[in-house]
């Protein structure tokens, strides 16, 4: 049977190869080479070659759809973030809201007092306005002690992610 001069695209080695023969191993570098016919033209191909070429391809594949996953849970977290935020504004609206309220009624207690005792009255509006400003700054600060522990959580979460994304690209961009 007549055989064809094909090189080895592994190491370049010239090798005979018959015309029914579809794998084989190079005698010079023992890789595993397929011959594919195709346009008139006969070539061979390292096996070991294209399962890594698959597999790189795979592997960028699987980096790409962490990316995405990642970048959602990113824009999730700073959405969430955003929320907190807004909740965190309301939250003290409704406070310094309930806080005047109560200071009127104080106030009221006291108006209504100084009808009988003068001193209890002013006794009433002080103690009400007193335990007001003490009470007001303790509540804003510990609301904005939580947010600045939850935003620095948060923040943290955040790099972790853009490290896990710079991680997969480099994935992508090997
Ligand atoms: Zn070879």
């Amino acid at each position: 049977m007549k055989t064809v001069s094909l090189k080895c695209s592994n190491c370049g080695g010239n090798l005979e190869v018959r015309p029914d023969v579809t794998e084989l191993a190079c005698g010079y570098c023992g890789a595993t080479l397929t011959v594919e016919r195709g346009g008139g033209a006969i070539t061979l191909h390292q096996i070991k070659d294209e399962i890594s070429h698959v597999r790189r391809g795979t592997d960028k594949a699987v980096a790409e759809l962490a990316i995405s996953r990642l970048e959602r849970d990113l824009s999730a977290l700073s959405q969430k973030w955003n929320e907190r935020q807004a909740q965190a504004k309301t939250q003290k609206s409704q406070t310094s809201i309930l806080l005047c309220v109560v200071m009127l009624v104080g106030w009221g207690v006291a108006a209504l007092l100084s009808m009988s005792t003068v001193e209890g009255a002013v006794y009433c509006a002080l103690f009400v306005t007193v335990g007001i400003a003490i009470l007001w700054p303790i509540l804003a600060i510990s609301v904005s002690n939580k947010m600045n522990s939850e935003g620095q959580r948060i923040a943290k979460e955040q790099k972790a992610i853009q490290k896990r994304i710079a991680e997969q690209r480099d994935l992508v961009d090997a």
